[in-house]
């Protein structure tokens, strides 16, 4: 993502506030196939300061993902929240304009924000490790989720710890 950074430059203390959206590429990561369901909402601020520009403010996206237990895909919205430095001999200049390109930081940041074990609700019951039965949608006849339902409760509690 690149910021024209051109009017503000000479002002220190001079900032500017921006605000678009914008098509981020699905993920390709650690062999997860990572959807971007919408374009990315960004609201950023840009500072100027003796020797940098400052960049804060967050990014809104949503995510399709495959949940780490019963394996369905679901829809993750997450905010991540940028702060980023850029250090005015690192700016390039574009058509005699100032720019400053963040693209690699912001794909950095939002590789950080997936979670590595997402979870379509807090509450979800999973696979059977057994039949690969979604018991979400419907029990099966394994032995271990047909037990006692108390015993299933407790395994559930201590299944989250
Ligand atoms: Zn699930
Ligand atoms: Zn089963």
């Amino acid at each position: 993502m690149k910021i024209n950074v051109d009017d503000i430059k000479e002002e220190i203390g001079a900032f500017k506030e921006l605000s678009f959206k914008e098509e981020i590429e699905d993920i390709e990561f650690q062999g997860r196939d990572i959807k971007v369901v919408k374009p990315a909402k960004m609201d950023f601020q840009v500072f100027t300061t003796d020797e940098s520009f400052l960049v804060t403010g967050s990014i809104n996206l949503e995510l399709n993902v495959a949940c780490s237990r019963c394996l369905e895909r679901f829809n993750l919205p997450l905010t991540i929240q940028i702060e980023e430095e850029v250090d005015k001999e690192e700016v390039e200049l574009i058509d005699n304009q100032t720019i400053i390109d963040i693209t690699k930081e912001i794909d950095d940041n939002i590789m950080l924000a997936i979670p590595m074990q997402p979870v379509c609700d807090e509450d979800c019951s999973g696979l059977c490790p057994n039949c690969g039965q979604n018991l979400n949608e419907a029990d099966c006849d394994c032995f271990m989720h047909t037990v006692d339902p108390r015993l299933a409760k407790l395994e559930k509690l201590l299944d989250k710890e």
